[in-house]
């Protein structure tokens, strides 16, 4: 008998973790950081359902925050057993969690500031980077394919198509199999191969993010940012494309590399402008093992995030160097959303030049500069100081990493046998949306709630 207990990303799209439990043993899938309102986070990130020592391994399954990002709270608490997952995720992960301490002591030291003036206790970080190194030495590297042990479970790794590494879980205990999607790609995505499908499951649990939408087609966004370029170019500006450091920085990067080669735009300086990206692309470089056919045919005629018009930018002089330039050039910089990083350099400088783009590759939350932008609000505010926005704003929404409602409705369709399915990481909405268009084709769904248990 398995018993699953849904306790992250439950009606919500964040802090992915769920409890397995058979026999005596207790594994859990994924263990993300909550990302939301500071006080709640706090408190959902710090307190287990569980003892953190009670857990015999964490099966990970992919680097994004969201799924990995509170393994160093579990282990700080006392867990001391393996995470496994795919070698791609293992270095991808360890760049994500250095990264989220980091991000968490700043925090922390400008919170403790102004608690100071207020005459409060300091606060401690959620967790440090002695906590994240010691995450990261627990990590253990899995191929896809490839059976692992964990008491009397068997698991096996197959692609998630999702980012570079990601893996949909599947786990065996005599003779009961669950299947645990993880978040799932899009077929024909850049870089990575499309989703595998599973063996025959008696239980699913499956990713809902996009449950009742539709993506436009890859190949729509690459022909949209051609357009972009080659009209910015011809009136002289400069286009800036804000993007997270991990999957998205390497899909604009490796498809410009495939405009420029094919064509379609004018050679033209382009900066990765981000440490965190050029770390993460020299992590895609090492694992050309799950790069697809077409991937792996522009590896063997060269670097397919390079090039010789393609500089990535790890100091601050050079990132500065680039304010100077009069030629058209295309920087990709971080954060995705405009909130923070060096894109707030560069949007500070071309925002008020009309011959100048900005593009948008991603989803912009509520409440960001990104989202303003889009919205057409002028002026708008960078560094505490007052900007008339006179540059084009584009949105392409092609470059989503999930599959759409037809693709999650497509990859269940394709598996063999599925017994109950439960819907997880989606708003409530978005599940319940799927839940009805599964059900019209016959096949029934849960939606559990937080803390809901489903045996098989
Ligand atoms: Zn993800």
């Amino acid at each position: 008998m398995i018993t699953v207990t849904f306790l992250g990303a439950v009606r919500t799209v964040t802090g992915s973790m769920h409890l397995v439990e058979t026999g005596d043993t207790r594994l859990l899938l994924d263990c993300g950081l909550f990302q939301g309102r500071r006080a709640d986070a706090r408190r959902i990130n710090s307190e287990f359902p569980f003892p953190p020592s009670s857990i015999d391994a964490v099966l990970l399954s992919h680097a994004h925050l969201d799924h990995c990002g509170n393994l160093p709270t579990l282990v700080r608490q006392g867990f001391g057993g393996k995470i496994l997952c795919t070698p791609a995720t293992r270095d991808l992960a360890a760049l994500i969690l250095r990264d989220s301490a980091e991000i968490q002591h700043q925090d922390v030291n400008f919170a403790n500031k102004a608690r100071a003036r207020q005459g409060q206790p300091p606060l401690q970080p959620l967790y440090t980077i002695d906590d994240a190194e010691q995450a990261i030495r627990r990590l253990r590297p899995v191929p896809y394919h490839q059976t692992f042990q964990v008491g009397p479970a068997t698991g096996v790794f197959y692609d998630a198509g999702h980012i570079l590494g990601s893996a949909v879980t599947v786990l065996t205990v005599e003779g009961r199999t669950i299947v645990f999607s993880g978040d799932l790609g899009r077929t024909a995505a850049p870089i990575i191969r499309d989703p595998e499908f599973p063996p025959a499951a008696d239980l699913l649990i499956m990713e809902a993010t996009y449950g009742d939408r539709r993506h436009e087609p890859f190949e729509r966004g690459g022909r949209k940012l051609a357009d972009v370029v080659r009209g910015t170019v011809r009136r002289g500006g400069t286009i800036l494309i804000p993007a997270f450091a991990v999957g998205r920085t390497q899909d604009i990067t490796y498809t410009l590399h495939r405009l420029q080669d094919g064509g379609k735009i004018p050679a033209v300086p382009t900066f990765v402008d981000s440490p965190m990206a050029t770390d993460a692309t020299a992590i895609f470089r090492q694992h050309p093992e799950v790069f697809d056919a077409e991937t792996l045919a522009r590896l063997s005629r060269g670097d397919p995030f390079g090039g010789r018009d393609i500089r990535y930018v790890r100091s601050v002089e050079e990132s500065k160097e680039l304010n100077a330039r009069h030629d058209p050039f295309i920087v990709v910089a971080t954060s995705g959303m405009c909130e923070s990083g060096r894109i707030l350099h560069h949007l500070r400088h071309h925002v008020g030049d009309p011959q100048s783009s900005l593009v948008f590759v991603a989803f912009q939350a509520a409440d960001t500069l990104g989202r303003r932008l889009v919205d057409g609000v002028t002026p708008v505010r960078i560094f505490d100081e007052s900007y008339e926005v006179r540059l084009q704003v584009h949105r392409i929404e092609s470059y989503s990493a999930h599959a759409d409602r037809d693709e999650l409705v497509a990859w269940v369709g394709r598996m063999p046998r599925v017994g109950q399915i439960c819907l997880v990481h989606g708003e409530e909405q978005q599940c319940m949306a799927l839940a009805r268009h599964l059900g019209r084709r016959g096949i029934k769904t849960i939606v559990p709630q937080r803390g809901q248990r489903v045996t098989v």
